[in-house]
């Protein structure tokens, strides 16, 4: 097995927890591959004119539990097996969550950062040109993901209305307010990550107003958990990092300073009074609870060892492999995994949609309680199955979640 391949890593996780359910061959096959794909080619005039051939994908994973639903991501490195993985992975997060959702994922490979603002909407139309029929509220409900935005699920938004003729506002989710948006979409994954890390706190008797932790990478996920964490329950961020490097000050490291250097020189790594280190020296440190929200496979067999961290919090998707989960289970080492500690951004897409459906407007104060109450019922019951079949918390994980997607499917006769 490749480690760059993040689809593999996807098929073997599901591999070892068919294994534990005992999972008939058959189901287990037809659930290693997405029922449906679609490739497709975007025209794309640019602003001099010529046309610009742009290659994208939508995956519909699983929808045995409802529409399919999971973000778009334009990247240069884009690949289908990322979008594969990435769409098993919302299958399990949306079922894990008890959410009446199926797992997609789409992506282009392009980089917005070299296209002019028009070339950019012209491309978000031109995807919801070539895959209208296919999604919508009922079917497949798209969201931002890596380098798309609110603005893009607007643009997207607007298409698929004109294209099916109505105010179409549950066709996509992670628009901005003005155009169905929710409150509390912005920092709902690392604040899904919080309520999740304060009940591993709780459990493994960590006092989260005197814990240290260091944070792995500094985006929408990263940010908001330095700024909560802190909000939250006054715990010290002690270390940050991004792609260019990171910082770390056992005195403390504010959020306001780290996001105003970061604004000013790119970097978190200029931090003053803070130490520079490298990515790799920052998931080793002696801190009570790690949070990786980078990338992926920067948790390997190499460095698992050295982790010194009680918990690890998975905001990003993937960034522990299967070899690193094995020495860090037999190391003690809490790890929330993935699919369960970044499930805030579904969760509250999820609330978005119903919102639009229903055409309500819920306040921020209901979407945290509405939250908390996903997470932490998510929570409790993966710690349950981990203790009941003596396995890591990813394993229970996914035993929890994959379990439900086969009852649906046999249930509506599909196997
Ligand atoms: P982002 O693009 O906003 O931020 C990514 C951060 O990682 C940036 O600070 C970047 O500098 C840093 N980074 C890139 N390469 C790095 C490296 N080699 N070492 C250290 N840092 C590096 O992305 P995001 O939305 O914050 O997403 C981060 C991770 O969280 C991704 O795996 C994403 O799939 C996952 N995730 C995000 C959301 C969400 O709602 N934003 C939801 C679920 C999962």
């Amino acid at each position: 097995m490749t480690k760059s391949n993040p689809f593999e890593i996807a098929q073997k996780q599901l591999d070892d927890c068919a294994k534990i359910l005992n999972l008939d061959p058959g189901v287990h096959e037809f659930l290693r591959h997405p029922r449906r794909e679609f490739h497709v080619s975007i025209p794309v005039r640019m602003d001099d004119g010529s046309i610009k051939i742009f290659q994208g994908y939508r995956v519909q994973y699983n929808d045995a539990l409802g529409p399919c639903k999971g973000g778009i991501r334009y990247h240069p490195d884009e690949t289908i097996d990322t979008v594969r993985a990435l769409a098993a992975w919302m299958t399990w997060k949306t079922s894990l969550l008890g959410l009446p959702l199926g797992g997609g994922k789409g992506g282009v490979i392009c980089n917005p950062k070299e296209l002019s603002t028009g070339e950019q909407e012209r491309l978000c139309r031109g995807y919801v040109d070539m895959v209208w029929q296919n999604i919508g509220p009922e079917r497949d409900v798209p969201a931002p993901d890596v380098y798309t935005t609110p603005q893009m699920m607007a643009w997207m938004m607007d298409e698929y209305s004109k294209l099916t003729g109505s105010n179409n506002f549950g066709c996509i989710t992670g628009k901005p307010l003005c155009v169905g948006g929710s409150c509390g979409r912005s920092d709902a994954t690392a604040r899904g990550g919080m309520y999740a890390l304060r009940e591993a706190a709780r459990e493994l008797g960590i006092d989260l107003s005197r814990a240290t932790i260091a944070i792995q990478g500094y985006g929408n996920a990263g940010s908001y958990a330095h700024s909560l964490a802190k909000e939250l329950f006054g715990s010290k961020v002690v270390a940050v990092s991004d792609s260019k490097g990171g910082a770390f000050n056992p005195a403390g490291i504010e959020p306001a300073e780290a996001s105003s250097i970061k604004a000013e020189t790119c970097t978190v790594a200029s931090i003053p009074d803070a130490k520079r280190i490298s990515n790799e020296e920052l998931l080793e440190l002696n801190v009570d609870i790690l949070i990786a929200a980078a990338l992926e496979n920067v948790i390997t067999k190499e460095n698992a060892g050295n982790i010194k961290a009680k918990i690890i919090l998975e905001l990003a998707n993937g960034p522990t492999t299967p070899e690193a989960d094995e020495i860090l289970f037999n190391n003690k080492v809490h790890v929330i995994p993935d699919f369960l500690a970044n499930a805030g951004g579904v969760t509250v897409s999820y609330f978005e949609m119903v919102q639009n459906i229903m055409r309500y407007c819920w306040s921020f104060e209901e979407v945290y309680q509405r939250l908390d109450e996903r997470m932490t019922m998510a929570y409790q019951g993966v710690l349950a199955a981990s203790r009941q079949y003596n396995i890591n918390m990813r394993q229970a994980a996914y035993t929890v979640a994959v379990a439900r997607v086969v009852d649906a499917m046999k249930t509506r006769g599909w196997v």
